[in-house]
């Protein structure tokens, strides 16, 4: 199967499919699996993952990695998939934005939000200081540690990143347009709390509208609400504009698959499968009626697909489900050559 999205959910789909001796390619945009739980959120924890009351997003992510391992799927990081191509066989090719070709009789859709690109700031010499100074993203909150840092925005990443930050960076100042923020209220509460105490500056009805430094940023011009001359210069070492990620499907889109609100159309009643046969569309990529983008449903939906799957590429042989506790987790033929090693070594 060619897995396009190497984030939780397709992660968890080489599992479920190598339980079924299907073998997997993933091709992910991003240089790294995890998809958001590595780009956007790498050191929240997550509470709703059955049987760990709490794992780092990022853990989760190591975690999915060693249990695929046994099935050795195949990856193909830093590329978009752009085209799709079904050939007379009823087999597919999908090629990169580096003219990579793939070719598998099954394509499955992992794609959550899409190539996601952060939304930025009009700040017109914004591009200037990215890198240096000015991050979308926050990838490594250690990276602060010491530092001055100014975040803008008024969700839940906004709030969480000052919570979290007030603890390790020298000075966390929040930036907010209005006086009322869009995150969770507890949240909330918290940013209000550490303000009063001095670990948060909490500047609302206010916009940052101007970068400046030299080689690195050096500061930011908060302009308040009212007159346009009321204007702060305010020191910082860092700029994180939080103001969420542009969902856009990309070339996905373009493919003939049924789209409903920037989300691929699937059938839920049976096996998550697109319009087009063969094609199938898990995760938060996918829509239907009551669908939850949440990593739980992704991993179920990933197991029900791979069963319709294994059915398209196998259509005369009957499989039976077993449980992982019978049928164990055997791998693919140089795993169990090495298990054969081992237990000659073990006998000799
Ligand atoms: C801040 C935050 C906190 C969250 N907290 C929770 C939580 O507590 N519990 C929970 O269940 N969920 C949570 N979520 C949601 C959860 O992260 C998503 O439901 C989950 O990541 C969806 O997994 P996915 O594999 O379907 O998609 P994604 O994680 O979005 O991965 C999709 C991958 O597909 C790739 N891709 C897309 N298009 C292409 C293309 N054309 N070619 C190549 N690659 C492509 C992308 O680069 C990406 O890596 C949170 C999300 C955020 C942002």
């Amino acid at each position: 199967m060619l897995i396009i999205g190497a984030g939780p959910t397709g992660l968890f789909a080489v599992f479920e499919a190598g339980l079924l001796k299907l073998k997997c390619h993933l091709i992910d945009a991003l240089p790294q699996p995890g998809g958001q739980c590595s780009e956007i959120y790498p050191k929240k924890p997550i509470y709703d993952i059955p049987g760990f009351p709490e794992v780092l997003a990022g853990d989760l992510v190591n975690n999915l990695m060693e249990q695929i391992k046994p099935f050795e799927p195949g990856f193909t990081l830093g590329e978009r998939a752009e085209t799709i191509e079904k050939l007379e066989d009823g087999s597919f090719v999908v090629i990169t934005s580096r003219g990579t070709k793939h070719n598998a009789p099954v394509v499955v859709i992992a794609g959550g939000l899409g190539s996601f690109e952060p939304r930025k700031p009009p700040i017109t010499n914004i591009a200037n200081y990215e890198d240096k100074g000015v991050a979308y993203i926050i990838r490594e909150p250690e990276f602060y540690r010491g530092k001055k840092v100014v975040i803008a925005g008024g969700g839940d990443s906004a709030l969480d990143w000052s919570i979290f930050l007030s603890d390790i960076a020298e000075e966390v100042t929040l930036v907010h347009r209005r006086n009322d923020f869009r995150g969770a209220l507890d949240s909330v509460e918290k940013v209000s709390e550490l303000s009063k105490i001095g670990k948060i500056n909490l500047v609302t009805e206010a916009e940052v509208v101007g970068l400046q430094g030299e080689d690195h940023l050096e500061s930011v011009v908060i302009r308040h609400k009212g007159e346009a001359s009321d204007e702060e210069i305010k020191e910082t070492d860092y700029f994180i504009p939080l103001f969420g990620l542009s969902p856009k499907l990309g070339p996905i889109a373009n493919w003939g698959l049924e789209i409903e609100k920037n989300a691929i159309k699937v059938d839920n009643s049976y096996d998550y499968q697109t319009n087009i046969p063969g094609i199938y569309a898990i995760g938060d990529v996918n829509t239907y009626r009551g669908k939850l983008k949440l990593i739980l449903c992704g991993f179920h939906e990933a197991a029900i697909m791979c069963q319709s799957a294994y059915q398209r590429i196998f259509p005369d042989k009957k499989y039976v489900m077993k449980y992982t506790t019978v049928s164990g987790v055997n791998g693919f033929d140089g795993s169990k050559k090495e298990a054969k090693r081992e237990v000659v070594k073990s006998i000799n």
